[in-house]
């Protein structure tokens, strides 16, 4: 066995082959993929003018004569606010619902396109009233209300590039990254609806401008929470004011295919965030393609809801930029999913029919943890695709999803992407591909991936390595905001020997004998335990299969015996909670985990703990875990959701 190689241990041998009924109805065919595997850059290029309208037409497909630096449709321009809103009324479909918004507290509003589009333009010109063209950043800074979206497609609409902060993030998060992209205007809103409560926003916005010289010249104050707010007279003005007031006429010009879109940071799970920069025409033909395709979007019929915050890349791609730009009927949604009840979310999709739903795996397993009896409550049947990105979802949470929200028939997709990759990468597609569950499965259409060895060669199934996208694609980040040393460090240095230059993802992945790839967790976090290389995912899903466990994250911690030995933090199922001591839980598991695995994988120690931590977007942290393992003190915690569990957890282990 090469040692560069990770093993990969898990069984997982249940297929789940599309229904005829839904194959006979996919808008996604074979010939996609014969298509991009006879002329990679050709069925680019018409995926480029099938998806997007352009104001001038491209002659260039793909410029990578200066990697790792890209360029994608170069000299074609477009206007990507026009590609979500007048093309879509200009086509007769201005009356079709964009967004059915549902506020925490249960207000809604319905908005077509048409008046989406209206209010973007009288934004757009309030905006360039305020000197926002090309060439400058606006940082949104907002709850999940539809101005957020509104504010995000003005900006672009002017040519000018976005920086969503995620609303949940300090006033020290938002000052970096304000400085970080030099922002001359700041988007917010009074407050937000989260847990039956109004939470500040303006007041963090205030408290990150008070100190030292800023580039931030106004403040734009959606009114949202009714809550008191201070003001600064000259830089602040109410949204209302200016947008009412705006000209509503505002034509869209188009802008280079190169052009920044937004910059936005990692989740911060494995270290400090990076600022990500995505431009315009690639961005756009690849969020929109996959999000056709790998949805089996009809957006004549479908009402599509993802989950995600638009403070993540998930809500850049597939709540704004996919969705609008197919013309989607989608759900917004602004707040907590156990707010007012543990149903919340199931009476939205029944309240308005939702037939795609897309979340995280974090969300599936707290569901698990509560159990099925809840969503049970409510009428589920308008779902016909499911879909989970974030994690590696665990085979037996990926199986509750489909039987317990998707009544047991419904495809879940489990897309792997990331912040950088900017669009889905690998998935199944609905309807062709035969399911596996924890498996993201088959590379998109015109996307190369491989699994190499640290010596860049490729491994052979059944063992794992690291993923590596090998050629350029349309989506890909054009860089890291202001630091092209540290781009090219962080994700295309790690294989110098090879001739053409790979992106190096951070994730290890094997290939089984089908070809089908499966996710092993990030590299970093892979554990070596006697000389074997460990998958965090592999433990943690052998672990979330047995019944009373809802959640599990495993780490490596020092060991004189072994090298590394692994310990786990397990969350047991809510009806679970009684049956059993800890020592007796811990002790069942460690035998389930040899069952399942075998002994090489045997948890040394199992912690049950009541939380895990994460980061704001809702990924195990386990480098904090670690740190807890190994006794040593608990490194960066900006971006943990919650800072109180490491505190917890580390009590409960001395
Ligand atoms: P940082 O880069 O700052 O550590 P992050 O990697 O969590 O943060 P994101 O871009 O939000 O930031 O997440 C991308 C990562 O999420 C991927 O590299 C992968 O580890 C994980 N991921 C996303 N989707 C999947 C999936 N379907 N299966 C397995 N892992 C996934
Ligand atoms: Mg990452």
């Amino acid at each position: 066995m090469p040692s560069n190689s990770i093993d990969s241990l898990l069984h997982e041998t249940r297929r789940f082959a599309p229904t005829a009924e839904f194959s006979a109805q996919t808008g996604a065919s074979a010939d996609l993929y014969k298509a991009a595997k006879e002329d990679r850059l050709e069925f680019w290029a018409d995926k480029a003018r099938e998806y997007v309208h352009w104001h001038k037409p491209f002659t260039e497909t793909l410029d990578w004569s200066t990697p790792p630096f890209a360029k994608w449709f170069a000299d074609g321009e477009l206007n990507v606010a026009y590609n979500c809103l007048d093309r879509h009324v200009l086509a007769g479909n201005g009356d079709r619902v964009a967004i059915h918004w549902e506020g925490e507290p249960g207000d809604n509003r319905r908005i077509t396109y048409a008046e989406l589009t209206a209010e973007v333009k009288r934004a757009a010109n309030a905006m360039a009233a305020l000197g926002v063209g090309q060439g400058d950043v606006v940082a949104i800074y907002m709850p999940l209300i539809p101005e957020a979206i509104i504010a995000m497609l003005a900006t672009v609409r002017l040519g000018a590039a976005h920086s969503v902060v995620f609303g949940g993030y300090s006033a020290e998060s938002l000052r970096s990254r304000i400085d970080d992209a030099s922002a001359t205007l700041v988007v917010t809103a009074d407050g937000g609806w989260r847990k039956g409560k109004v939470f500040p926003l303006k007041a963090a916005v205030d408290a990150a401008l008070a100190t030292g010289e800023s580039t931030v010249k106004n403040v734009l104050v959606v009114k949202r929470g009714d809550n008191d707010v201070q003001w600064t007279e000259g830089r602040d003005l109410w949204w209302h004011d200016q947008v009412e007031a705006a000209d509503p006429e505002h034509e869209a010009q188009g802008f280079p295919a190169e052009n920044p879109l937004f910059v936005l940071y990692t989740s911060g799970t494995t270290g400090k965030p990076k600022g990500i920069l995505h431009t315009s025409g690639g961005y756009l033909t690849q969020a929109a393609f996959t999000h056709k395709n790998v949805f089996d979007l009809k957006p004549e019929t479908d009402v599509y809801w993802c989950t995600a915050d638009v403070g993540w890349i998930t809500g850049h791609s597939y709540v704004t930029y996919g969705p609008l730009a197919n013309g989607a009927t989608q759900v917004l949604y602004e707040g907590t999913p156990d707010t007012p009840n543990q149903g919340r979310w199931w009476e939205i999709i029944q309240k308005y029919g939702v037939s795609i739903f897309y979340t995280a795996p974090t969300a599936i397993r707290s569901f698990m943890k509560a159990g099925r009896q809840i969503p049970e409550q409510y009428d589920l049947r308008s779902i016909r695709v499911l879909g989970s990105v974030g994690e590696p979802i665990n085979p037996e949470a990926w199986i509750w999803y489909r039987n317990v929200i998707g009544a047991g028939t419904a495809p879940i997709v489990d897309t792997w992407w990331q912040t950088e990759t900017g669009a889905i990468m690998v998935s199944g597609l609905p309807g062709l591909t035969t399911l596996k569950p924890g498996a993201a499965q088959v590379t998109i259409p015109g996307i190369k991936i491989d699994i190499l060895g640290e010596d860049g060669t490729r491994v052979d199934p059944p063992n794992g390595g690291l993923l590596v996208v090998s050629e350029p694609w349309p989506a890909m980040l054009r860089g890291i905001w202001g630091d092209p040393e540290r781009f090219k460090e962080t994700y295309w240095s790690k294989f110098p020997q090879l001739d053409s230059p790979k992106y190096f993802a951070g994730d290890g992945a094997h290939v089984d004998e089908d070809g089908d790839i499966w996710l092993l967790g990030r590299v970093d976090d892979v554990m070596n335990v006697s000389g074997h290389r460990l998958s965090t995912t592999e433990i943690e899903s052998a672990l979330v299969s047995n019944h009373i466990v809802a959640e599990a994250a495993v780490v490596g911690a020092a060991d004189e015996a072994t090298g590394q030995a692994v310990v786990a933090f397990v969350i047991i199922k809510s009806n679970q909670e009684s049956a059993q001591t800890a020592a007796e839980a811990s002790a069942l598991l460690r035998q389930h985990v040899v069952k399942e695995i075998g002994a090489i994988a045997r948890p040394r120690d199992i912690f049950i703990v009541s939380e895990l931590p994460k980061t704001r977007s809702g990924k195990i942290m386990r480098r904090l875990l670690q740190d807890v393992a190994e006794g040593r003190e608990i490194g960066d915690t900006t971006t943990l959701a919650d800072t109180t569990v490491m505190q917890i957890i580390s009590d409960k282990l001395k």
